[in-house]
C-alpha cells in the first residue's frame, strides 16, 4: 500500500463575536453529510443526530439577558483521544489531511470513542434511520458521502470529500490548493462568515492568520488533545 504524505493540515477558525446562533452551519452539514433525521420519539431518548451542535450560554439576569453562542464539532484533534480506544481502528487518523476519520465498515459499534471524546462530537446510529427517509426526500442524499447503517458511529470530517474534490481539481489542472479553494458545507452556509477553513500548514492563510489572532483560545486546552479548531472569543459585539 503507498505511504501516505501529508498534503495539508486542514484547520478551521470561528469567530464567535459575529456567530448569530443561526444555526444554517447545523442545517448545511445535515444535507451535506446525509445525517438522519431520528424523530422527535428518539431524540427524546438521547438519539439525536448532528456532527455540529450551536451550544447556547445566557449572560445576565432576565429580563436582562445577553445570549452567546458556540459552534462545536469534531475539533479534530492531533493527539485524539477517541482513537487508541478503539479495538478494531475504525477511527484513524488520516496523515494525508492530518484529520480524524471514521472507518464506517469497519466500526463495530462499541461506542468506546464516543465514551472517550471530551467534545461530545459524535453521533451513533441506533437504528437503520437512512432507510426510513420518506420519498422524495431521499433524492437528497448526497452521493459523495456513505449513507451509514445501524451499529455504526459518525461525526464530523472537516467535509473530507470536498478536501479530496479540491484536491483532486488541483492536481488535474497541475497547480496547488489556493487558500479558500476549499469550503466545507458549515462554512459555505454560514452568512457572517464566522466559520474559517483552510490549510494551517501555511503560514499566509486566512486560516493561519486568524489562529494568531489575540482572542484565539482551544476548547479544552488543558487536556492536550491539540485541536485543529480555534476559537476566536467573542467580544459582545453581535451574539458572541
Ligand atoms: S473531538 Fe472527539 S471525535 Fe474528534 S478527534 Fe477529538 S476525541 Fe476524536
Amino acid at each position: 500500500m503507498a505511504e501516505e504524505k501529508q498534503t495539508g493540515r486542514w484547520g478551521m477558525v470561528i469567530d464567535l463575536d459575529v456567530c448569530t446562533g443561526c444555526n444554517a452551519c447545523v442545517t448545511a452539514c445535515a444535507m451535506e453529510n446525509n445525517i438522519p433525521w431520528v424523530g422527535e420519539e428518539d431524540a427524546g431518548y438521547g438519539r439525536g443526530m448532528h456532527w455540529i451542535r450551536v451550544q447556547r450560554y445566557w449572560e445576565g439576569e432576565y429580563p436582562e439577558v445577553s445570549p452567546h453562542y458556540q459552534p462545536v464539532m469534531c475539533q479534530q484533534c492531533g493527539r485524539a483521544p477517541c482513537e487508541p480506544v478503539c479495538p478494531v481502528f475504525a477511527t484513524v487518523h488520516s496523515e494525508e489531511q492530518q484529520i480524524n476519520l471514521q472507518v464506517y465498515n469497519r466500526c463495530i459499534g462499541t461506542r468506546y470513542c464516543a465514551n472517550n471524546c471530551p467534545y461530545i462530537a459524535r453521533s451513533f446510529n441506533w437504528f437503520d434511520y437512512s432507510q426510513q427517509i420518506p420519498t422524495p426526500m431521499n433524492y437528497y442524499l448526497n452521493p459523495n458521502v456513505t449513507v451509514r447503517r445501524r451499529g455504526v458511529m459518525e461525526k464530523c470530517t472537516f467535509c473530507v470529500q470536498r478536501i479530496y474534490e479540491g484536491q483532486e481539481r488541483a492536481k488535474a489542472e497541475g497547480r496547488v490548493v489556493q487558500d479558500g479553494e476549499i469550503v466545507p458545507a458549515c462554512a459555505q452556509a454560514c452568512p457572517t462568515d464566522a466559520i474559517i477553513f483552510g490549510d494551517l500548514s501555511d503560514p499566509e492563510s486566512r486560516v493561519s492568520k486568524a489562529a494568531r489572532n489575540q482572542r484565539r483560545y482551544t476548547l479544552l486546552e488543558e487536556l492536550g488533545t491539540e485541536p485543529k479548531v480555534t476559537y476566536l472569543k467573542g467580544e459582545g459585539t453581535y451574539g458572541g
